[in-house]
């Protein structure tokens, strides 16, 4: 089953593809409300997903940059 042939990614529409942008990496899921953008790597969170990850001390899951808020 090894020489099987994997299909080609199904191409997403442009609509899908822009709430792809909106994601945030500490729901899992879009983004809702208001954005916060991490001042290093420019990743898009929830407002309220960055307070609660710095309340918890997290950093920002891509860049290990602080929260500031
Ligand atoms: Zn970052
Ligand atoms: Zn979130």
């Amino acid at each position: 089953m090894s020489d099987k042939k994997i299909p080609p990614p199904p191409v997403l529409p442009p609509s899908e593809f822009k709430m792809k942008q909106n994601f945030c990496l500490f729901h899992k899921g879009e983004i809702k409300g208001e954005i916060y953008t991490c001042p290093s790597c420019k990743s898009k969170y929830c407002l309220e997903c960055a307070i609660n990850a710095k309340n918890e001390g997290k950093k920002c899951v891509k860049c290990k940059q602080m929260i500031f808020l």
